[in-house]
């Protein structure tokens, strides 16, 4: 029999940064998490002030006290941010704003940014929105050096494009560096996209799907989230873990899976007074899988 490799489980939550970045890390800490998630700027607004050079040092400070390391955390753009938009004026925005959110992940010390892809506003094509959205992380690529781009998949609410695999695979089969391209698979997108994963042979299934359409190696992270819709419902609700329409089968397979070890495993369910508790119930089926395998 072929013996896994099993490593580190990295699991945690999408915390908040009020007050400061560095922050963050400490309420992470908080909710035993091994992992974080956070905006690194108001992400309702387009412009932010420049990260001090103080709260720089103090986030740093604060992830090697608690033992945090770059690819333990994932931070997320702004929602404003359309790097697929039809219109050039937009479209020069959201470029200018990605490329300032890169800037501040480089600055931290982090290697990753989450982003939702982009929407077409029925403007122009899917094919001329994807190109788009490609050619986005070419040019913040060309301008930030190390940070690698996290295209999150999408429940399909809209115009959003990249809720079918296939817009993944079709972004990043236009990016010119191919070491700063990764997906985050979030799980309540891909339900509501129509993906099935509410049991272990379901996940099987889509996970197959996505690594024949996409490739596993390009699995940087994922979202840890229940569904409050139904399957292939194409709207975003998160929902506490077990609460939805998804249900636990699917984060005890993730959590006992080691293709998922080693990059964030984020929460964004709604009851963070359960974080905690969600936390420690992922870990559980890890210390299952690892208990089965040392048998
Ligand atoms: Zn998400
Ligand atoms: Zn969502």
């Amino acid at each position: 029999m072929v013996k896994k490799q099993y490593g580190n489980k990295f699991i945690g939550a999408h915390v908040s940064a009020a007050g400061g970045v560095d922050q963050a890390p400490l309420r992470a800490r908080e909710i035993g998490a091994n992992a974080f998630a956070l905006f690194t700027k108001n992400q309702r607004q387009w412009v932010a002030k420049p990260l001090e050079a103080s709260t720089i040092s103090a986030f740093k400070a604060n992830c090697k006290m608690l033992g945090y390391s770059s690819d333990q955390i994932l931070p997320h753009d702004s929602y404003l941010i359309n790097l697929g938009a039809p219109e050039e004026e937009k479209l020069e925005k959201s470029r200018a704003a990605f490329i300032d959110e890169m800037e501040r992940c480089q600055q931290l010390g982090l290697t990753l940014l989450n982003f939702h892809p982009g929407s077409h506003l029925k403007k122009i094509s899917e094919d001329e929105c994807l190109a788009k959205i490609a050619e986005s992380i070419n040019l913040a690529h060309q301008a930030v050096p190390d940070v690698i781009a996290v295209i999150e998949n999408t429940a399909g609410q809209g115009t959003n494009l990249g809720w079918r695999f296939e817009h993944l695979a079709q972004i990043i089969e236009q990016v010119e560096d191919k070491s700063r391209v990764g997906v985050c698979l979030d799980t309540c997108h891909t339900f509501a996209a129509g993906y099935d994963l509410t049991s272990f042979d379901a996940c099987e299934v889509t996970f197959a799907e996505f690594d024949r359409v996409v490739g596993m190696q390009y699995l940087r992270a994922m979202h840890i989230n229940d569904s409050k819709i139904a399957l292939g419902g194409k709207v975003d609700r998160h929902d506490a873990l077990g609460k939805g329409a998804i249900g636990w089968d699917c984060f005890e397979y993730i959590s006992k899976d080691p293709r998922f070890d080693g990059i964030p495993l984020i929460l964004e369910t709604i009851e963070p007074d359960l974080w905690s508790q969600e936390i420690n119930q992922m870990r559980q089926f890890h210390l299952q899988a690892l208990a089965e395998i040392a048998e």
